[in-house]
């Protein structure tokens, strides 16, 4: 396991998430998730991080009852407080305590701070009173998870100085979205930070087989998943990689590419970003949101919409249409396509509009 200095401490490179474990009958599979735990350990990892209400309320509890056979100081706990339940910052922590099974927590993060939540743990209170908690030596490290814009991001990042960060960092968020950006705002400022989502919640463990392809040539010996968590170890100011893992082959080749000190180059960064280009090329609808196609549809289906949906759907997976179906503001839906091809003709990317509707349709 590779390990890198924090302060007067050592971290794994490779910190555990509890937010993805194994589950049965809708609750944590203990003996399972408790056996890849123990893995985690014998591999080296020393963080371990979780929230609230992460495996709907059972994740901190587990957590706690399975880490009391290893002696406190011998790893790193982290979790979080999260200003969206109806339960204060002060009653919050002393539970977490209690379900944790340690006095103290090395790694305590404002969770989620967004654009809405993040005045709010100023304004409140919570800010202080762990800064407080910090000085009284209940928390060891102070720091947020931000899902926010840049701009607010950047304002929160300079509230004090931060010991540390967690954001969304993965090289499709890096070259697509907001993330090399929110990398820079914590790099000027001197913020370590602790990567969640590597992988995109297990999206880019496996790309198309054309944009994996050259990965593969590349380099045999590495998983798809292990470029993904090169490429962000690979940025100096980045901690730890967080990793949900479910099962016994997720641990085992994150185990291993922690292990392998081969640097992550130039040339492989090239190859990856060009796979990514790949990747999105493939799978994203290039719909530009003109609105040429909208009025001529006899079923009155607000494309535009529902091909912004299918691209989330294509990158995020299949639960993403079943939760925010129901959000998108149409008179019609994907099933009530009759593809008659009238917006096909309007469109000027050429995209076959009807057959996106009828893949819509059958993933409701
Ligand atoms: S093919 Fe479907 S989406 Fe396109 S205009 Fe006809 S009914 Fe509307
Ligand atoms: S015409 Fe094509 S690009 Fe324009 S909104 Fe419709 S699908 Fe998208």
């Amino acid at each position: 396991m590779q390990y890198k200095k924090f302060k007067d401490i050592n971290i794994s490179r490779l910190g555990m998430g509890n937010m993805r474990l194994p589950e049965r009958d809708g609750h944590i599979d203990v003996e399972t998730a408790r056996a890849i735990i123990d893995r985690a350990v014998e591999g080296g990892v020393n963080y371990f991080d979780t929230a609230w209400m992460y495996h709907s309320f059972e994740s901190q509890k587990f957590l706690g009852e399975t880490m009391k056979k290893y002696p406190r100081d011998s790893f790193y706990l982290a979790t979080k407080f999260h200003n969206g339940f109806q339960i204060d910052h002060k009653t919050m922590f002393e539970e977490q305590l209690k379900q944790l099974q340690t006095d103290y927590v090395d790694f305590y993060l404002l969770h989620g701070v967004g654009d809405t939540s993040g005045p709010r743990y100023i304004n409140e209170g919570a800010v202080d009173y762990f800064l407080e908690q910090q000085q009284k030596g209940r928390i060891r490290y102070l720091g947020f998870s931000a899902h926010a814009s840049t701009e607010y991001l950047a304002k929160f990042a300079s509230h004090h100085k931060w010991d540390f960060a967690q954001i969304q960092l993965n090289y499709f968020d890096w070259l697509f979205k907001t993330a090399a950006e929110e990398y820079k705002i914590l790099e000027e400022r001197d913020i370590p930070i602790v990567v969640m989502e590597p992988v995109r919640g297990g999206r880019l463990a496996s790309l198309t087989p054309e944009a994996d392809a050259p990965l593969r040539e590349a380099h045999p010996e590495w998983s798809i998943a292990s470029w993904a968590f090169r490429f962000v170890r690979s940025l100096p100011q980045v901690q730890v990689v967080l990793s949900g893992m479910s099962s016994m082959d997720q641990i085992n080749d994150n185990l291993l590419t922690f292990s392998d000190d081969t640097l992550f180059t130039e040339k492989d960064r090239e190859i990856l970003f060009e796979a990514a280009r790949k990747f999105e090329g493939q799978v994203q609808v290039p719909c530009t949101s003109c609105r040429y196609c909208c009025d001529g549809c006899p079923s009155q289906i607000n494309i535009p919409e529902w091909l912004a949906l299918y691209n989330r759907y294509k990158l995020e997976g299949e639960w993403i249409i079943k939760r925010f179906a129901p959000e998108v503001k149409s008179e019609g839906k994907p099933e009530q396509c009759i593809q008659c091809g009238a917006c096909s003709g309007m469109c000027p990317q050429s995209i076959d509009i009807p057959s996106f509707m009828t893949g819509l349709a059958e993933k409701m």
